[in-house]
């Protein structure tokens, strides 16, 4: 089924659109072409749409998942029980697409693909219907670069990442786990304990130094969204330092920090009762420092298939976990790791990632600068969104929730005192609004004139989940795509790919 009508007004619904300062206002909305445009003087030909009694937002902008590419393969391949759950834990790219605008969701970008993966990575994404997308590459894992920033040559950096991209077809620079995959290819994962020691074979470099350097060099590129960092030491006790640090390493220059859940963590090694929260003096500093925005990489209770480029995290979660894993890309530059994960409440670690994941969301004070992710699938499936944002918005909700994790975390987690409620307005800017800025998309994420029409029609209800789970419509680019849960058209999205400028 294919759109005729390309002239829309929706009328009467309440907008909200944070980019334009409109927080539940009545107002029409025009559309022609595909974008948002002024009420034309002649109104003739226009096809009426009632959207009265109906909250309107800009379509959701994914700015962290990973939808494609050898590792969503593998986690396909590693958990072919995951593919029957409903929704399964690794969609195929079909339904991965349906099921991401059944949601409200226009836009979606996979955040770690191998450079020399990028050519797979897009034409599998060419069978993802409907959303707009793009991929953020490991452009810095080629040895090349990493040469080239040892040799602190910023001008060849510069045009190896400019190239990367360019080949690639890539909208920004991803770096996971900065020099990891150096240190786990020597064997030699255990000497990497902080963002200052030396890489193997580059002894003049250290993790701090390629995360600065390479800053530098996607400035110089100019590239619509900052350098996208996974830093070290993920998923391990008394991480906290490590994200710490790399956010010291910034200094008032632009990055976004992903899924720092995943990086929060008190404690020492092996030593399970002194795990726990080291969110608030990471929280004090973000809060101080504009320049710095993220993800939250929040975790749900539930099945699920974690996938990384940072081949050493996964390893190291498959020993504490004893699942069977995969590593592979390591014939590319980049290194990647997939296994099955089960998180489950009445569990230690887990309930405290879980804690940790809102305690961030609920104790950052700019929502600008926060995007709502699970990491899909490594938290949760991003099916699993409309939960996310009744604990978010839904004191009461998240109090029920909080009450039946286990009971250490019940005792010490900072969340306990916690009150806050996103509003509407709040969790519009995470899911939409704010993703689109930082992801450095000035036509997605609000819905002002020119915006493409990327719109979600809701049904305003107490219960946030049953609310965002199934919008009442969704227009992509001005076409009507699904409508209550159903998919009633599956045009083409577009990929996104930035222009780097040349150094
Ligand atoms: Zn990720």
């Amino acid at each position: 089924m294919t759109a005729a009508v390309s002239r829309l007004l929706l009328a009467g619904g309440t907008i909200h659109d944070p980019a334009n300062d409109r927080d539940g206002v009545v107002a029409d909305i025009w559309i022609e072409d595909g974008r948002i445009i002024a009420p034309p003087a002649d109104p003739r030909g226009f096809t009426r749409i009632d959207a009265s009694g109906l909250v309107v937002m800009p379509g959701g902008v994914d700015l962290h998942s990973h939808v494609a590419g050898p590792k969503v393969n593998a986690g396909r391949r590693i958990a072919p029980q995951l593919a029957r759950q409903r929704p399964a834990a690794v969609p195929t790219i079909h339904a991965t697409g349906a099921a991401y605008a059944a949601l409200g969701y226009t836009t979606v970008f996979d955040a770690a693909i191998a450079t020399a993966a990028a050519r797979i990575a897009h034409t599998e994404l060419a069978d993802l219907p409907i959303l707009d997308k793009g991929i953020y590459l490991l452009a810095a894992d080629e040895a090349a670069v990493i040469a080239a920033v040892a040799r602190n040559e910023a001008r060849e950096t510069a045009r190896l990442v400019g190239d990367a991209i360019a080949a690639g077809r890539g909208w920004a620079v991803k770096v996971a786990n900065p020099g990891g995959a150096a240190f786990w290819k020597h064997g030699r994962r255990g000497d990497h304990h902080d963002l200052d020691t030396p890489l193997p074979e580059h002894p003049a470099l250290t993790p701090r130094l390629l995360l600065d350097r390479l800053v530098t060099a996607v400035e110089t590129l100019g590239l619509p969204h900052p350098l996208h960092v996974h830093t070290a030491n993920l998923g391990l006790p008394g991480n906290w330092r490590s994200l710490l640090e790399t956010m010291k390493t910034f200094a008032g220059r632009r990055a976004h920090l992903a899924h720092v859940q995943f990086h929060s963590y008190s404690g020492g090694d092996l030593d399970e009762g002194s795990f726990g929260s080291g969110v608030a003096p990471l929280v004090e500093f973000f809060n101080a420092h504009d320049s710095l925005t993220l993800d939250v990489g929040q975790i749900l209770f539930g099945d699920t298939v974690a996938m990384t480029g940072d081949a050493a995290a996964a390893e190291h979660l498959a020993h504490a976990t004893g699942m069977p894993w995969m590593a592979h890309d390591l014939h590319l530059e980049g290194g990647c790791g997939v296994l099955p994960i089960a998180y489950r409440e009445k569990s230690m670690v887990h309930a405290w990632q879980w804690a940790i994941g809102l305690e961030w969301f609920l104790t950052t004070t700019d929502p600008w600068r926060v995007a709502l992710s699970t990491d899909h699938p490594n938290g949760a499936h991003f099916t699993a969104y409309p939960h996310l944002m009744q604990l978010l918005g839904d004191a009461a909700f998240r109090r029920a929730a909080f009450d039946r994790i286990h009971p250490a975390v019940r005792r010490r987690s900072p969340l306990k005192d916690l009150s806050r409620e996103y509003t509407l307005q709040e969790l519009c800017i995470i899911t939409r609004a704010a993703p689109a800025r930082i992801a450095g998309l000035p036509h997605k994420g609000h819905l002002g004139i020119g915006a493409d029409a990327d719109i979600t029609l809701y049904r305003p209800d107490r219960d946030l989940a049953r609310m965002f789970s199934m919008p009442a419509k969704v227009f992509k680019a001005g076409v009507l795509v699904a409508e209550d849960g159903h998919l009633r058209a599956a045009p083409s999205g577009h990929t996104l790919a930035s222009r780097p400028v040349t150094p």
